[in-house]
């Protein structure tokens, strides 16, 4: 069942050259030049901000309450960004005053402390914290008390409960501070529709954090433009001098905003970047096409990029490729692009018609098979993507203890990288992963197998009344060879006898439970999804953008998932730094 490097390359070849081709001529979405002062400005404002996400929103806010005129930009038709998809589980401690409410012990040093530990290791041996920038911490870590109670202030409404450890993750071994803005009564992104009146104060989601900033913007005057996407910033000389603006494409048309004071990016990371990504991981090819998030919003470097173009640094890299947490993750649903496992589209979305699918919602791994592109097993379906620290999730904990790592049971937690590693052809990324299963399995997870629960126009899923004519018919971009019918076929062969035996002698899957014997047969887009960019630009303790030579770039600051430095998943180091940014920005002097 194994494939040839030459089978590939003199195998109906149109696919083979034709994807290699179309990968080198993508081009970056930036495309960012080092540019000094246009022409002429077509704007002005005090603080240019890019991204009206979890970073510029907070961002945005602090600089006009402080007396700045601020225009934010945003590349979509409207704000939130990945922040309004998500669940809103905002883990921002260091004694809240929730956390006294409720008698929980915390303090900046204590999660410094945590959120610095070189001893805490995952169970597959990466650390969580040892590589942060201590600078970067330490200002998180005296600020993430001030920014909960800013975040209060301005209109969040959390889930009234003591914090604790759901949806977060390294965030800190020694303290519960994980807050849950409520869901309130805005439409969501995810239905076009408020949420059932009986949930709507205890029910978590980036809604409940965005839609009340973006409230509070208003009202203090920040200038949204929505459709307004950065193309570069321009900076006095291509590698010296303070930052002046940014240029903007709104619809076709280019537009030059002048920054009399700064411009601060928060544009959301680089995930999506497929160039970009791969400088970190080789692997994440363009198959990875389902990043959480989208297709509300893209993370497409170009903040880093456009910063990078007049001289700024990355930074913190291992963070991007450290296994733990959410970098790349399994799958929650199957047979549609966007199939990130804590957000479903469903029609009624302002966006359903970019996500075209809602996906079949996998409840039980057992009801089905993951196969390669070459119609191969690989790994334990029912096994999970990598972990990460939380709250007691070491017991004990002992802070900086060599025995943290010493009593970790070792467990390898190698879905994803079985599933990234490739078909031994010399080409990188893993491929396609299909969802193979029969018309019982339809019956036993009561799926729905026809649009909008999948995604048959794109090629996200197909079905067909025999293995051998499902194989045939898998055709996508990325399905860079032919799934060998013969070799389907044989899996599922080799997967009932398993079923029959009761044992999984391939990959161990805990007994085998359901045969894959009744047509119709299905296959469905089950491919790894794209999510947290955990490193980007420099920048020090005010969230300053830094260059190469470790200078600061005057009137440069970036927060979020463009920033780099910082382990974190999520919301917390947005809304943090945002806030940081913000502030300091708005403390610059006026440029002539
Ligand atoms: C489904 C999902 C669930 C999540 N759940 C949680 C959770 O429960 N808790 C948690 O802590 N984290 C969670 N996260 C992660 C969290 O949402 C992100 O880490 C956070 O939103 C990052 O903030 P940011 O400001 O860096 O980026 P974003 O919030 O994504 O904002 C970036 C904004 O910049 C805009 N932009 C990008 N490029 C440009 C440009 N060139 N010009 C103008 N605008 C541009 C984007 O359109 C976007 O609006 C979740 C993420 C997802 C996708």
């Amino acid at each position: 069942m194994d494939l040839k490097r030459r089978d590939v390359l003199l195998g109906s070849t149109g696919i083979v050259w034709g994807w290699a081709a179309g990968r080198l001529a993508a081009a970056t979405p930036a495309g960012a030049q080092a540019q000094q002062s246009p022409g002429k400005w077509d704007r002005e404002t005090d603080i240019v901000v890019i991204g009206a996400g979890a970073t510029g929103l907070p961002a945005s806010i602090a600089a006009q309450e402080a007396g700045s005129s601020v225009t934010l930009v945003e590349a979509e038709r409207d704000i939130g960004g990945h922040a309004i998809t998500s669940g809103g589980n905002v883990p921002l401690g260091g004694g809240t005053s929730v956390q006294k409410k409720y008698g929980i012990d915390d303090s900046p040093d204590l999660l410094f402390r945590d959120l610095t530990d070189w001893s805490v290791v995952e169970p597959n041996g990466f650390p969580d914290y040892r590589y942060n920038d201590r600078e970067i911490i330490r200002a998180f870590a005296d600020s993430s008390a001030l920014a909960f109670e800013w975040l209060v202030a301005h209109g969040v409404i959390f889930v009234d409960k003591a914090p604790d450890a759901v949806g977060g993750n390294s965030v800190g071994n020694s303290a519960p501070r994980e807050m849950h803005c409520a869901v309130m009564d805005w439409p969501m992104a995810q239905t076009g529709k408020p949420a059932n009146p009986i949930i709507q104060k205890t029910f978590s989601s980036g809604n409940g954090l965005m839609r009340p900033l973006e409230a509070a913007a208003k009202k203090a005057g920040v200038q949204i433009l929505l459709e307004h996407r950065m193309t570069r910033i321009y900076r006095q000389n291509p590698n010296s001098g303070p930052v002046l603006g940014i240029a903007v494409d709104n619809k076709g048309a280019s537009v030059n905003i002048r920054a009399r004071k700064a411009v601060i990016i928060g544009t959301g990371g680089s995930s999506g970047n497929v160039n970009f990504r791969r400088m970190f991981d080789p692997r994440l090819t363009e198959e990875y096409c389902g990043l959480a998030g989208m297709p509300w919003s893209n993370q497409d470097a170009s903040g880093e990029l456009a910063s990078m173009a007049i001289g700024a640094s990355l930074w913190g890299l291992y963070n991007q490729t450290g296994e733990f947490g959410l970098n790349v993750t399994k799958p929650g649903t199957i047979g549609c692009q966007y199939n990130y496992r804590n957000l479903q589209w469903l029609p009624g979305s302002p966006i359903f018609d970019r996500a075209r699918a809602t996906g079949l919602f996998v409840g039980d791994w057992q009801n089905v098979i993951l196969v390669n592109m070459l119609g191969n097993r690989f790994y334990d379906e029912t096994s999970e993507q990598f972990v990460a620290n939380d709250y007691k999730s070491l017991d004990p904990y002992v802070e900086g203890s060599y025995l943290n790592a010493k009593n970790i049971k070792y467990n390898p937690n190698n879905f994803l990288d079985a599933a990234l590693a490739g078909i031994n052809d010399g080409f990188n990324g893993g491929g396609p992963i299909w969802a193979i299963f029969d018309a019982d399995a339809v019956a036993r997870a009561k799926w729905n197998p026809t649009p909008p629960s999948v995604d048959i126009d794109a090629g996200f899923f197909y079905s067909a009344n025999s293995l051998a004519e499902l194989a045939g018919k898998i055709v996508i971009k990325y399905q860079r060879i032919p799934m060998p019918p013969t070799n389907l076929e044989e899996t599922v062969a080799r997967y009932n006898s398993f079923v029959d035996s009761g044992v999984d002698k391939d990959f161990g899957k805990p007994k085998p439970l359901y045969k894959i014997a009744k047509p119709p047969f299905y296959a469905a887009w089950a491919t790894p999804v794209v999510h947290d960019t955990r490193a980007g630009l420099r920048i020090n303790a005010k969230c300053q953008v830094i260059d190469m030579n470790g200078e600061i770039i005057a009137g440069l600051y970036c927060g979020g998932e463009s920033a780099g430095g910082f382990s974190q998943h999520g919301l917390a180091r947005a809304v943090c730094q945002g806030y940081i940014a913000g502030n300091a920005a708005a403390a610059e002097t006026l440029k002539d």
